[in-house]
């Protein structure tokens, strides 16, 4: 490796300079680079002064150590003790060429970033290091920022509480560290929301390294990043219901426990197939009861609940299974995640009216209202739409109390969610991490909130959207480093043309992987597993327990709880916490039971005495769907040439085992073998049965991935052009060439519609041109019919540009940019943002037409498109409708009205409502006096409007912003004012 020696020549001969002239280097080399104009030509420099530069990183590692320099790191004091070790600058330049490098755990990656960023760092553009957390955000930024410091460059970190000026400054930065989340929700918010420069807190997209790659590009990828804003509308009683909920709920509980003590004595008397029809009660009014879960973890209690189950469900015996759920308060169903309540439920609920829960039969009440003689037809509909109203009214109440009901009975805090700051955050369910920012849909999440109490956050719309893997294909170069990559690598060379590189480890690992151990039942599983961690704790060797689910996590914790051995449960509540239980569990006799420990980022020393008993000893529960995951569990212990054992533990109940066909060819083997109870199986040809299934798992994942890629990719080159726009929009220095622009491709496009076929519609043009500007045309002074299409096209640009300098120079000059800039943002963001909502529902709908042996993506792609080339023409319409609606203030617009044509101001300004397309804008929110109405009557207005459900239509912006009206206030001070 010549590169590698080449960089330890030069740190031992930078040994001789001073701080300064060691730092000085930052400084030449920033200024020689900022003189080249291209990034490529850049790229290049950056290749030839490599070695010097991570050179010149390493000595500035042995400074610090030398010294034994010592920081704070998150309030915890640190002494710096490293200096970059030989694979560490392989990796580092693995990196430096946007290639993943696979190192493993213990290996230094935190450190090894610090070469390639500091080197990419010096085109002064901005270098971004993405962690899973923002706790590891910081840690990693504090801590290696001692290094960049020193040298002279400056580094931030994203954190999810920050105000968007500080965001700014952070972005600002030579080096900048955060989460994925955080970056994507930056892009979106600067390219969806912000209306001017300033706004803004990104500065491109140059060079990024993903720290746990996997992690982050692989599994986080399943939910893509939205922001969504508050509906206009909210209707939610969640508040009103959530005590009489609570006291349902709290019966249904005590009927429930009755009902199972029952069963549990049944069971004991022998009864087992009444004791298995009681519980399947239990079950149905609630599935998570605690003596439930308990009783499905004993096979024959098992057995019998869910034979009972299954003859319920038979055709024949409906009415009894009606009768069954009759006999509790609400039955919930899991699996379709629905809440119904029982005869009994709604008299409690509402005793003197127990149908106030029930919707009323629409259709057969309207044709009785029709068929009623007494009736006019004028009382008719109103009668009608009283009945309408009435049934929506009940539908939402329904509505609230079935999601009242999920969130207290399917929901459980610090399983599902966690409380903090007064919010509901979501925890992912396969990481156990949390999710900032994410909401449940469907009023869920508001449910969820009135139940804990907190403030309950009004309904959401999208606003923007993108998937993880769209954020990171924006960065010029990415990079990636992970201890497991090696699996994926076709993935990530497909999707994100990176190719794996595998790292040696600075010492050899002599961790001892056995054999897995295979059982028939998941509890002589457990039983096994918990005898093991018995007979490690008893010696005083530390465990570390790896599951593939909170809910497994919990099971075993309740086990271990029975044992009286002591443990540590890593769930998602506190990231910090959770670090420092991850580097505890290295010391002598701990038990640390973990979810997923993919990407958790901190690594696991051993404690005194550690070493001798063969250092940490992994357990995996299950093998999980991804070979990758397993990798990287084994990856914890036997860090840095430290002893260390894993064993994986596998039951042919485990879904892997269930759903992959690996169980029946094993069965058979065991069978062959005469396997008795308890007894387990063990060989190395057994553990490739597994892979193969495994591998099978991935591959299907892996095109799942892909397939939601490629409908993605639909959006992300919409979301190009429409952002692109936007941004052209807030940079132009002259936003009335934009708006020209639009009026010189809408006009004629319209006038091209009205008299472009063989039968000319005079009359509909004059009508539009009336109602889109103050013109006043009459057929006269049009004479439409003496012109060719193009000739007429030309009259009116002629006339409306003129008539649009006549109302700019009545403006407020200083503020008439701001408005024209504001009238295309305005534009785009609301007509997007509904073509947001309609791609949803195509991208649903098309999967119905699958069924039609149609390929989904292609009729998707093509419908897209269509509704793309209309968004874009719908918006250049939208534009020219508010072209003589927006004014900077009310003043001067009243003056540019006293000019109007006197005939125009009687006849149609009188009769104009507040806006074209009447109603729906009327009901948004508008700044104060910059929508007017200047022309357009009712019924004109409807033939250029668009017809679209109300939704909010105003950017977001923060209250201390400057106001998008252009006042030149904050936004709280004008627009944005409380009432
Ligand atoms: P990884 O992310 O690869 O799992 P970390 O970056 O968390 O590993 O580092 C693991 C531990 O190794 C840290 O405690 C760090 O201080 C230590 N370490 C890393 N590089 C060196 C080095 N060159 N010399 C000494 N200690 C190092
Ligand atoms: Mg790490």
């Amino acid at each position: 490796m010549p590169i590698v020696r080449r960089i330890n020549e030069l740190d031992e001969q930078f040994k001789s300079l001073s701080d300064d002239q060691l730092r000085a280097r930052t400084a030449a080399w920033k200024e020689e680079i900022s003189k080249i104009p291209e990034l490529e030509e850049q790229w290049k420099k950056l290749d030839e002064i490599l070695p010097e530069a991570f050179a010149v990183v390493k000595n500035a590692a042995r400074r610090l150590k030398e010294r034994q320099h010592t920081f704070t790191v998150c309030d915890q004091p640190m002494v710096w003790d490293m200096v970059h070790f030989d694979v560490q600058l392989l990796g580092g330049i693995v990196l430096h060429k946007g290639r993943i490098a696979e190192m493993a755990t213990g290996e230094g990656k935190t450190l090894v970033a610090t070469l390639p960023l500091y080197l990419n760092a010096l085109t002064g553009r901005g270098a971004h290091l993405v962690t899973v957390n923002d706790y590891l955000a910081r840690r990693d930024a504090e801590w290696m920022g001692q290094l960049y410091t020193f040298l002279g460059l400056t580094v931030g970190c994203i954190q999810h509480d920050q105000e968007p000026d500080v965001r700014r400054q952070q972005y600002a930065c030579d080096i900048t560290y955060g989460t994925n989340s955080e970056f994507g929700f930056d892009y979106l918010r600067d390219n969806g929301m912000a209306t001017t420069r300033e706004q803004q807190v990104q500065r491109g997209y140059h060079y990024a390294i993903v720290d746990e790659v996997d992690s982050i590009l692989i599994d986080e990828a399943r939910t893509p990043l939205i922001i969504s804003g508050p509906a206009t509308i909210s209707t939610h009683q969640y508040d009103k219901w959530k005590p009489l909920i609570e006291q349902l709920v709290r019966k249904q509980t005590m009927l429930c426990n009755r009902l199972a003590a029952e069963a549990m004595a049944k069971f004991e008397e022998g009864d087992v197939e009444t004791a298995g029809r009681i519980m399947f009660k239990v079950k149905l009014g609630q599935p998570r009861n605690k003596q439930l879960l308990r009783m499905m973890e004993d096979p024959d209690k098992r057995r019998a609940i869910d034979k009972a189950e299954l003859s319920f469900y038979q055709d024949t015996r409906k009415e009894e299974l009606f009768q069954l759920k009759e006999e509790l308060f609400f039955t919930i169903d899991e699996k379709s995640n629905e809440a119904d309540l029982s005869e009994q439920g709604r008299i409690f609920l509402n005793p003197d009216d127990p149908n106030a829960f029930v919707l009323p039969d629409l259709i057969s009440e309207f044709t009785e209202i029709d068929l009623d003689p007494t009736l006019s037809p004028e009382e008719k509909e109103k009668k009608k739409a009283e009945r309408q109203q009435y049934c929506d009214a009940q539908a939402e109440r329904i509505h609230n109390i079935s999601q009242l009901l999920r969130a207290y009975c399917l929901f459980e805090k610090d399983v599902h969610y966690v409380v903090e700051d007064n919010k509901v955050v979501i925890v992912d369910e396969f990481t156990g991490r949390k999710m900032p920012g994410r909401r449940w849909s469907d009023g869920l999440h508001q449910a969820v909130e009135a139940k804990e109490g907190v403030q309950i956050d009004r309904e959401t719309q999208t606003l923007a959207t993108i998937t993880i893997q769209n954020y990171f294909r924006l960065y010029q170069k990415l990079a990636g480093m992970t201890g497991t990559a090696e699996t994926e690598a076709a993935e990530f060379h497909d999707i994100y043309k990176l190719d794996v590189n595998v790292i040696p480890t600075n010492k050899p690992c002599i961790r001892v992987d056995y054999n897995d151990r295979i059982y028939k039942t998941r509890r002589e599983k457990y039983n096994a597993v918990i005898k093991e961690i018995k007979d490690c704790h008893s010696r005083g060797q530390p465990v570390l327990v790896g599951t593939v689910s909170v809910e497994a996590s919990e099971l075993l914790s309740r086990m271990l709880k029975r044992e009286k051995i002591p443990h540590n449960v890593l769930n998602a509540k506190f990231h910090m916490q959770e670090a420092e239980i991850v580097a505890r569990a290295g010391q002598r006799g701990t038990v640390t039971i973990s979810t997923n420990m993919a990407g958790r980022g901190t690594d696991i020393k051993l404690g005194p005495g550690v070493p001798e008993l063969g250092g940490l000893h992994v357990i995996g529960t299950e093998r999980h769907e991804a070979r990758r995951i397993d990798r990287q569990l084994r990856g914890r212990c036997a860090r840095q040439g430290d002893p260390g054992s894993s064993r994986f533990y596998v039951s042919f109940e485990d879904d892997l085992m269930r759903n992959f066909g690996a169980a029946d060819r094993m069965t058979k083997i065991m069978e062959r073998f005469g396997l008795e109870e308890g007894q387990e199986l063990e060989h190395r040809w057994l553990n490739k049965s597994v892979e193969t299934a495994q591998k099978r798992v991935e591959q299907r994942n892996y095109l799942i991935r892909k397939r939601t890629l490629d409908f993605d990719d639909v959006m992300n080159m919409q979301r190009e052009v429409v952002y692109g726009y936007r941004n052209e929009v807030i940079d132009s220095e002259e936003p009335r060439k934009l708006i020209y622009e639009v009026i010189d491709e809408a006009v004629p496009a319209k006038v091209k519609e009205y008299l472009g076929s063989d039968e000319p519609n005079y009359t509909g043009l004059l009508h539009w041109v009336n109602t889109t500007f103050p013109l006043g045309l009459t057929r006269e002074k049009a004479q439409f019919e003496t012109r060719s299409v193009e000739e007429n096209a030309q009259f009116l640009l002629e006339k409306i540009k003129s008539a649009y300098e006549r109302k700019s120079s009545h403006e407020d000059p200083t503020a008439v940019k701001s408005l024209e800039r504001y009238i295309i943002l305005n534009a785009i963001d609301r007509l997007w943002q509904e073509h947001l909502y309609a791609m949803d529902a195509l991208r649903e709908g098309v999967y119905l037409r699958g069924y039609a042996q149609k390929d989904p993506l292609i009729e998707y792609k093509t419908e897209a498109y269509e509704m793309f080339v209309e968004l874009m023409a719908n918006i250049k319409n939208e534009v020219l409708n508010n072209l003589f609606r927006s004014t900077s203030n009310l003043q001067a617009f009243e003056n540019f009205l006293a000019t109007l044509p006197q005939f125009l101001m009687r006849e149609d300004l009188a009769a104009a409502p507040a806006g074209a397309g009447g109603s729906a804008r009327a009901r948004q929110p508008q700044p104060a006096g910059a929508v007017a109405a200047v022309a357009g009557d009712g019924e004109g207005a409807g033939e250029i409007s668009i017809d679209l459900p109300v939704r909010r239509s105003m950017p977001k912006v923060g209250r201390n912003e400057p106001c998008p009206c252009g006042s030149g206030k904050k936004y709280k001070n004008c627009c944005g004012r409380v009432a």
